[in-house]
């Protein structure tokens, strides 16, 4: 069991939250203020947000506060200042490393997006901390590694996407985690998106403003985009795959559109455990902190005589080909995974910019893909060379799609 378990009045867990002004930073924040006696907030980090960040600073009064650059760390010292609060303020990513591995720190939550968020991630699994882990690209591109990390630091990796913590919940518990026995198959849904019901002529004129509207969730942008593409479902496939120590064939994604069911364990004897509740990131974060406990997060239960129905269908591979790509890079294995991230990560900051069109990022990372050398190492300056390597190569062909 984790140095990290177990709080008390006298003894309350010290939290830092990478990426607290984001979407799971903020919900993490709402679950950790109604439960003052079992966390205190020891660091937030926010990339340019400073207005925001100082804010959380003035209502959770952190140690260490952690932004992007120097003007902004100047920022937000000034504000910091003129309320004459006391925080070490601090800028870069080497600081948000420091953070994570920081004898003062507990509990990571890691919850910045994209592969902004490796080095801080691999830093609290190295540092043999519990670890919140959201930011599922750094367990894409690194997933061996990562892994192996928190196994010889004895750190505890509580999923909190929502799917994976649910299937957390589904598995048999151990002292230390939950483990696979008895088990037949994965099943991870999927809501599929606001482009479900889209033909192909419709979905090659989609917009970014539709790309953005999550049909159940609220959340960032680019795992919105992630969602709209089907690719956020395949990051949790290989996500799924690091975490239970599965082969993708293990996995199968159910399209689910109700997003009530947030995935289920499908057993040998023929019985299937689901993990149930409204769409609230503020349950996997709730359980995702106190785990073995249960705390309030403030989401009301189900009122299963409101439920209109339950849902199911296959997901359709042909018209989000991200889905199949991500499923043929988990089987690859080697530093596709990390190619398949790294060219996702470009191709949506393209579209969210007006570079390529919908159907266009499936090309970038197709192409991507195939124009890549997938390396079988998985240490880090090779994870990090095909990160670099795959970003040239999708970046020209977002050029020559221009
Ligand atoms: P978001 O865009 O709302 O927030 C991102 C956070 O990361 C912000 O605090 C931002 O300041 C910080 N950040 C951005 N770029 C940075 C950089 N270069 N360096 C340091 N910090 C940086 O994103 P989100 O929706 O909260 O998602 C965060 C992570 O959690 C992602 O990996 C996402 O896939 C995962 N996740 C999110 C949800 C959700 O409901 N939002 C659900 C499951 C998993
Ligand atoms: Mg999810």
């Amino acid at each position: 069991m984790s140095s990290a378990q177990g709080s008390s009045k006298d003894n309350p867990q010290r939290i830092s939250i990478l990426g607290s002004t984001g979407s799971i930073g903020k919900s993490t924040l709402d679950v950790v203020s109604r439960h003052p006696e079992r966390y205190k907030v020891q660091a937030l980090s926010a990339h340019t947000r400073v207005d925001e960040l100082f804010e959380q600073c003035v209502r959770f009064n952190p140690a260490v506060a952690v932004v992007g650059s120097e003007e902004a760390a100047q920022r937000l010292q000034d504000l910091c200042g003129a309320q004459n609060l006391s925080i070490q303020i601090e800028h870069g990513a080497k600081a948000l490393e420091q953070v994570a591995e920081s004898i003062n720190t507990d509990v990571v939550v890691a919850a910045i997006v994209g592969s902004a968020g490796l080095l801080s991630t691999l830093a609290a699994a190295s540092a043999g901390k519990r670890l919140l882990l959201a930011n599922k690209e750094s367990l894409v591109m690194s997933g061996e590694l990562l892994m192996n990390a928190a196994k010889s630091s004895g750190a505890l990796i509580m999923p909190v996407d929502s799917e994976h913590n649910a299937i957390f919940q589904s598995l048999p518990s151990t002292a230390s985690g939950v483990n696979t026995e008895g088990i037949v198959k994965i099943l991870l849904t999927a809501s599929g998106g606001p482009f479900r019901q889209f033909t192909p002529e419709q979905l090659r004129v989609v917009t970014v403003q539709q790309a953005l509207k999550h049909p159940n969730w609220v959340m960032g942008p680019k795992i919105s985009i992630d969602s709209a593409t089907l690719m956020n479902k395949g990051l949790e496939v290989i996500e799924a795959c690091q975490l239970f120590d599965m082969s993708p064939d293990g996995i199968e994604v159910v399209v689910h559109p109700e997003s009530i069911i947030h995935s289920m364990v499908s057993y040998k004897d023929g019985s299937v455990i689901a993990q149930m509740g409204r769409p609230d990131m503020r349950t996997p974060i709730a359980h995702a902190l106190a785990w073995p406990e249960r705390i309030e997060s403030g989401v009301e239960p189900l009122d299963f005589l409101k439920v209109s129905g339950l849902h199911f269908e296959a997901p359709d591979m042909q018209r989000f080909p991200l889905l199949r790509l991500a499923f043929e890079a988990q089987r690859e294995g080697g530093t596709a995974p990390t190619v398949l991230n790294a060219a996702n990560e470009v191709a949506v900051d393209a579209f969210l910019t007006g570079d390529v069109a919908f159907l266009q990022l499936a090309e970038v990372v197709e192409q991507t893909l195939s124009r890549s050398k997938i390396s079988p190492t998985s240490d880090l300056s090779t994870i990090i060379s095909a990160d670099e390597h795959a970003r040239v190569i999708a970046r020209e062909l977002v050029q020559s799609f221009l």
